[in-house]
This record gives C-alpha cells, structure tokens and sequence, in this order.
C-alpha cells in the first residue's frame, strides 16, 4: 500500500515487539514471544504469546497483535504495514506457518517482517517470501 517505514518507526516497531515479551504467559515453554503490528496509519498494536495446559490452544504473539488490532481498530485501513516478532534467541525466530497464513488473511505479500532476536539482530522478510502461494479464496 506504499507505506514508507522509516528508519526511526522501524526502531519504533522493534521496541515494541522487544517491550511485548513481557506480556507473554509461557509458563510451560518459558520461551517469551512479543509481536508489534504496524498499521498503515503508523500505529502500533503489540500482542505475546499465551499459552494453555492444553498445549494446542497456545496462541502466538503474532497472531494476538493481529486479533487485538482488528478487535480493537475495525475501522482503520488495512492490510498492514509491518510486524517485528521478538524472542530471546539467536538467530531470531520466524513466524510458524499459522500465524504466516493469518498474516496474509490481512496483509498483502509486501508486508514485512522483522524478525529480532536476543542480542537485537534483526532479519527482515516480506510476507510474500515467508509464504509464498499463500491460501486465499479470493483468486
Ligand atoms: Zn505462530
């Protein structure tokens, strides 16, 4: 959609998915996930991971920013802009397939990812390289 990520929102971003790991309910893993969404008005919705006794009814971070920014924002433009995904391991983690899938429900292929591990390193993707040939009943 053409927004412009600039380098200082882009650090914005960063911090905010850094800053979300804090929010995370990972009792059973202690593996701490904070995700920030972008949307293409420049705000920023964070979400972590939460994750259950029940193990398959864990949910991502990923997917909590996006739930929380389309519950929470029902209006505003989508898809998004950008999402950082932070974790405290090197190399930085990458979203799984599912929150890949839920992320091109509301994003287009342009969309970028930015993956930033324990010691701030980051590795940047667009949607469309994470998951390519995604699901869509559109086509
Ligand atoms: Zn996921």
């Amino acid at each position: 959609m053409g927004y412009l990520l600039t380098e200082e929102k882009r650090k914005e971003l960063v911090a905010a998915a850094v800053a979300a790991k804090a929010g995370a309910y990972c009792k059973y893993s202690q593996f701490r996930v904070g995700a920030a969404l972008l949307t293409t008005d420049g705000e920023i919705i964070t979400g972590a991971n939460v994750e259950n006794a029940s193990y398959g009814l864990t949910i991502c971070a990923e997917r909590t920013a996006v739930f929380t920014a389309v519950t929470a924002l029902p209006a505003k433009p989508r898809p998004f802009a950008a999402m950082a995904i932070a974790a405290d391991v090197d190399p930085p983690v990458s979203p799984c397939g599912a929150c890949r899938q839920v992320l091109a429900e509301l994003g287009t292929a342009e969309l970028e990812v930015i993956m930033v591990g324990a010691d701030g390193t980051t590795v940047c993707r667009t949607l469309g390289e994470l998951l390519p040939l995604s699901f869509s009943l559109s086509r």
